[in-house]
């Protein structure tokens, strides 16, 4: 049997050229099978725990100050090789770069979350969609945001 639907398009993967990224933490959430994550978080969706691990805990200093961060994660049980998908099982393809798939060459995720409290080495967020113990990649303020509310104590 096929591995990929009607009308999808795989290539073999080159050789990785080498990002050397570091998981700066770990996402924990309701969700243990991907069809029961949301397609795209809701703010209004359940809290989740951001678990950063050390040495960047001190990197959340001044985080606390904004109501709603980025977040970046890797979505690690993704396959890498489809250019054109078929997400609908239907005659319709489109190319994976008119898509939010997790199914991409390189799989990061990215949801603008709710931040609801900051305790200790976690973020408690609301709006996520990913699989419980994805990697977290980065965490950013809300670009909107562009400077703290509060100045962060020295
Ligand atoms: N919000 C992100 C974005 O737009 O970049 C991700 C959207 S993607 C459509 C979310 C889906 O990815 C989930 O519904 C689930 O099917 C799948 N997924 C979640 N966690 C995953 C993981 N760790 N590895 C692979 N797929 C995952």
């Amino acid at each position: 049997m096929s591995d990929i639907r009607p009308h999808e398009i795989k290539f073999p993967l080159p050789e990785p050229e080498d990002a050397s990224l570091y998981f700066i933490g770990r996402i924990h959430t309701p969700w243990t099978d991907r069809k029961d994550c949301p397609r795209q978080g809701r703010q209004d969706g359940p809290e989740c725990r951001v678990e950063i691990f050390e040495p960047w805990v001190q990197a959340l200093k001044g985080i606390e100050a904004y109501d709603e961060v980025e977040l970046l994660y890797w979505l690690d049980k993704s396959r890498r090789d489809l250019v054109i998908q078929n997400p609908g099982h239907s005659e319709d393809t489109f190319g994976t770069f008119a898509l939010r798939s997790p199914v991409r060459p390189n799989p990061i995720g990215t949801v603008k979350a709710k931040l609801v409290s900051v305790e200790g080495p976690n973020l408690i967020v609301r709006g996520l969609d990913c699989l419980s113990g994805t990697p977290l990649v980065d965490i950013k303020p809300d670009r909107c945001q562009f400077s703290p509310k509060a100045s962060p104590k020295p």
